[in-house]
């Protein structure tokens, strides 16, 4: 019923990870005609035609480009600068470590005071089960990939060599290194890497607009949901299944909060056969969702869970994994048998991360940051919810400070707009005109803006997103 207008270059220039896919050539990026890098999650990187948007420096909820253009960073980066893009305190804490130790390691039972002193403060801060050890990676991926480790070696300290199976879902997001990719149920993510491994599972995505059946309450389709795993679980042999992994809230996989009861039924199944609960507070950590933790806005009493991103504020790389004391138990008298626990990175605890993430979470904390974005995020919700009627919008919809837009045909999931009209990489590319960086995959719009968002920049989010969807809208007649 629909038509794209003629002289849209979108079609050419269609690309699924990039807003720029259907930008007019530009000024900002015309003195960049590709690049040395073989860059992440970008398409043409060999052309010569490619023109990054390069981004310079940040302040507050901000970013500027090489030119000096300013953006609003709708994304906080990749979900990840919290506290925006100049917060004094964390430059300071990473000059002083810097400045009195820039890196000692942590293995053979050396260490350094800031690695320590970080893991005391997030088995203080997870209180939605109680935590006993925290393990220090460099990364998301590197925290799940190092979750399928501890899980194996548990499962084996235990004699239950064939527990070994993980179950993700479909849609979800865990990372790219061979294991976190393969947990991952994006099939872009799985696509000619010979992925995903052969001990991952996929169960149903929980996106209730999408996939319910007719006059399906949510409860009911979460109910399905958790009957679908039980068979899943059945059909392979509870005893063949390790651990179950999911986002409280999915994240790149469009922004799909969980359907009512969901959490409680799933993990109901999980326990019932004694399968691991791992949470992927990635993106939900430290009061994206306005809560501390995911775990405690849909009451999820993980296993073990999966920090990264806002732990540093993303100022420095670092993410970890918490272990409950009922698993961390039997990994230490299983390596207390083995003479050594042989599983770590050069810079797991790297001091000057850890410094910074220190100081992150006592921010967080003085800030009262979880009430700060319970606070703002209705404004950011609701202001943006109420463009739900646009006849090229599916649905909206998110949380505290996340959300996602799905455009499609007609109101409904199962009328996706030609993948060649690049309705979402147009209107990506129409905010980033008029001065705000989203991200876009296909006609999924995502945004999880800084915790620092003031109202005035909120009102400014929602009206560029306002303008760049009548572009949009103008194109698909
Ligand atoms: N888990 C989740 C939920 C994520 O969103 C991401 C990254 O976006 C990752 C894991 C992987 O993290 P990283 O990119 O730091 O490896």
């Amino acid at each position: 019923s629909r038509s794209f207008q003629e002289n849209s270059q979108a079609c050419s220039w269609s690309r699924s990870y990039s807003a720029e896919a259907s930008l007019p050539k530009d000024e900002n990026r015309e003195g960049f005609k590709g690049h040395d890098m073989l860059a992440p999650f970008t398409a043409g990187w060999q052309s010569t035609d490619l023109h990054p948007l390069v981004i310079e420096r940040s302040e507050g909820s901000y970013v500027y480009d090489i030119n000096g253009k300013k953006y609003l960073d709708s994304l906080a980066g990749l979900w990840c600068t919290a506290l925006g893009g100049n917060e004094p305190r964390l430059v300071e804490a990473a000059t002083a470590q810097l400045k009195k130790l820039p890196f000692y390691h942590s293995f053979w039972n050396r260490t350094t005071k800031p690695s320590l002193d970080l893991a005391r403060d997030l088995l203080d801060l997870f209180t939605a089960k109680k935590m006993a050890k925290a393990f220090f990676v460099n990364s998301g991926s590197e925290a799940n990939d190092t979750q399928v480790k501890l899980v194996w070696y548990y499962n084996n300290a235990l004699g239950r060599p064939n527990k070994k199976k993980f179950i993700a879902r479909a849609k979800s997001y865990h990372g790219s290194t061979l294991i976190s990719a393969s947990l991952s149920g994006l099939p872009a993510l799985h696509q000619k890497f010979d992925l995903p491994a052969p001990f991952v599972l996929h169960t149903d995505c929980p996106h209730y607009w999408r996939f319910h059946l007719p006059g399906e309450t949510e409860e009911e389709f979460s109910t399905r949901l958790a009957k679908n795993l039980e068979e899943l679980i059945l059909k392979e042999g509870p005893e063949t299944i390790a651990a179950f992994i999911a986002e409280p809230v999915m994240g790149a996989g469009g922004v799909i909060p969980p359907p009512a009861t969901y959490f409680d039924k799933i993990q109901a199944v999980v326990k019932k056969y004694d399968i691991l609960f791992i949470a992927d507070e990635v993106i939900c950590a430290f009061g994206r969702l306005g809560s501390m933790f995911g775990c405690d806005k849909y009451n999820i009493k993980p296993d073990m869970v999966s920090l990264a991103k806002a732990l540093s504020s993303a100022y420095m790389p670092i993410g970890a994994v918490l272990v409950s004391p009922e698993v961390s138990d039997v990994i230490h008298s299983q390596s207390n048998k083995l003479g050594t626990f042989s599983h770590g990175f050069t810079y797991s605890g790297h001091p000057v991360s850890c410094a910074v993430a220190i100081e992150a979470i006592k921010i967080y904390k003085e800030r009262n940051m979880v009430e700060k974005v319970r606070s703002i995020s209705p404004k950011f919700q609701d202001g943006l919810k109420a463009f739900s009627d646009s006849p090229i919008v599916g649905e909206i919809r998110g949380t505290g400070l996340i959300l996602g837009t799905e455009f499609t045909d007609n109101k409904s999931p199962n009328d996706p707009f030609p993948p060649e009209w690049g309705v979402g990489a147009y209107f990506g590319a129409q905010c980033e005109k008029n001065g705000m960086l989203v991200r876009v995959s296909g006609d999924n719009i995502m945004m999880s803006p800084p915790f620092i968002m003031t109202p005035e920049e909120v009102d400014e989010l929602i009206r560029i997103y306002g303008i760049a969807l009548k572009e949009t809208e103008e194109r698909v007649l």
